[in-house]
């Protein structure tokens, strides 16, 4: 008998959506006509827009052609996309070739893990998306997160008491610095001060920061850097990965990419690109052709503005959601640069706000204990909805709560 990998035996078990999951089916048998509307998880629900669509049915019928087919591309990803995201979103200052496309920012996340290895310390904002944890304890960086001990993993409390952003004089040095911005579970959005004091904090401690910018688009204020690149000397301790999963609606059509920096060098000089291009070149075998032609129409003026149109949709929800928590008198933080509204209600846990919720107005939101120990207390609401199913949550809410 093959012997189970301790480290996924470390993994608590995949707790959060499924204990979600089984609440929503005991409020169901208990009120069989309760008519539950999520604002629980992260994905997109609005159709992919027309010009991109299109890009996207081309491709495939493409495909079908004795002239269109093509078959593996280079694992790297299409040359017009890097010189796209080159152009569009790094006004020239990342060269395509620092640029690589993937299938999606949680698979890149995923094979960084690989090419750090099990020894890289690791330090993570604390609520965090759960993949930066989860991924480092596969690879064997964690204590035993069943048992609560933590190992290698440092954790960066980003609370409403600290603005969101971690003391970093008490953060100790470690290898790999994961930070998101705009940020999931928070919504919060780290100021360009902010950010140069990240980038100080690695340049002294030769950390890398692994920088996740897949809400980027959702920034709309002013001044507030949509790339870790707006910061002078970024590009030799960070990594960037993004994603088109959000803004464009790709969460099942899959695309991403990450931004290695010829400057980023290891302790010996040698090039991080040179390693990463190893990686996806053994590991992945690139992505989507069709995927990558929809990315590709996405970045066009067309493009920018039906994902312009998009983001806007979502950010009506998240403005509603907003509101109605804060006619409820609750303390409500997001919903301004970023998909989600993290509130508290005092002297509650997150299980407990949650039960309430969805007793009381048949609404599903997330736990935000499920995020890291620092986001006991608060509980998510994401503004990836129709419409009309958040404007009645948000009335329901209203009438309820
Ligand atoms: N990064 C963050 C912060 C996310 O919230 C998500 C998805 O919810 C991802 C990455 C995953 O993106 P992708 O669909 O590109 O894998």
């Amino acid at each position: 008998m093959v012997k189970r990998n301790i480290n996924i035996a470390r993994l608590p078990s995949a707790y959060l959506f499924p204990e979600i999951g089984k609440r929503k089916k005991m409020h169901l048998e208990k009120n069989p006509n309760a008519k539950i509307i999520s604002l629980g998880i992260g994905n997109t629900t609005e159709p992919i827009t027309p010009h991109i669509a299109s890009a996207l049915k081309n491709a495939a019928q493409g495909l079908g052609t004795v002239d269109g087919y093509t078959g593996y591309g280079e694992e790297q990803g299409m040359p017009e996309l890097r010189k796209k995201i080159s152009s569009q979103v790094y006004n020239g200052k990342i060269s395509p070739e620092e640029v690589f496309i993937s299938d999606g920012a949680k698979c890149d996340i995923a094979r960084l893990q690989v090419m750090f290895g099990s020894n890289a310390k690791i330090a993570v904002q604390d609520p965090s998306y759960p993949v930066y944890v989860d991924g480092s304890i596969i690879m064997g960086q964690g204590g035993d997160a069943v048992k609560g001990q933590f190992g290698n993993i440092v954790y960066m409390q980003c609370t409403p008491e600290n603005n969101f952003f971690p003391d970093l004089g008490k953060i100790p040095k470690t290898d790999l610095i994961y930070f998101c911005s705009p940020n999931n579970p928070t919504g919060a959005v780290a100021t360009k001060e902010q950010l140069t004091s990240l980038v100080g904090f690695a340049r002294k401690n030769a950390s890398i920061i692994i920088f996740d910018a897949a809400y980027s688009e959702f920034i709309s204020e002013r001044g507030l850097p949509k790339t870790i690149y707006e910061i002078d000397g970024a590009k030799e301790v960070a990594i960037e990965i993004n994603s088109f999963s959000k803004s464009a609606g790709f969460t099942g059509v899959r695309l991403g990419w990450s931004v290695v920096p010829n400057e980023l060098k290891y302790a010996d000089g040698y090039p991080v690109r040179s390693d990463w291009n190893r990686i996806v070149t053994t590991l992945f075998n690139g992505a989507s052709n069709i995927a990558q032609h929809g990315g590709i129409a996405a970045l066009d003026d067309k493009g920018l503005k039906e994902i312009k149109s998009l983001v806007s949709y979502y950010m009506e929800n998240a403005s509603m959601i907003r509101s109605a928590l804060e006619s409820l008198g609750i303390e409500a933080y997001g919903g301004i640069n970023a998909p989600y509204i993290w509130a508290r209600m005092t002297g509650k846990n997150s299980w407990d706000t949650f039960e309430r919720i969805l007793d009381k107005c048949n609404v599903v939101t997330t736990p935000g204990s499920g995020f890291g120990p620092a986001g006991e207390g608060f509980i998510r609401f994401s503004a990836f909805g129709h419409h009309a199913d958040v404007r009645e949550a948000c009335d329901r809410m209203k009438r309820n709560l």
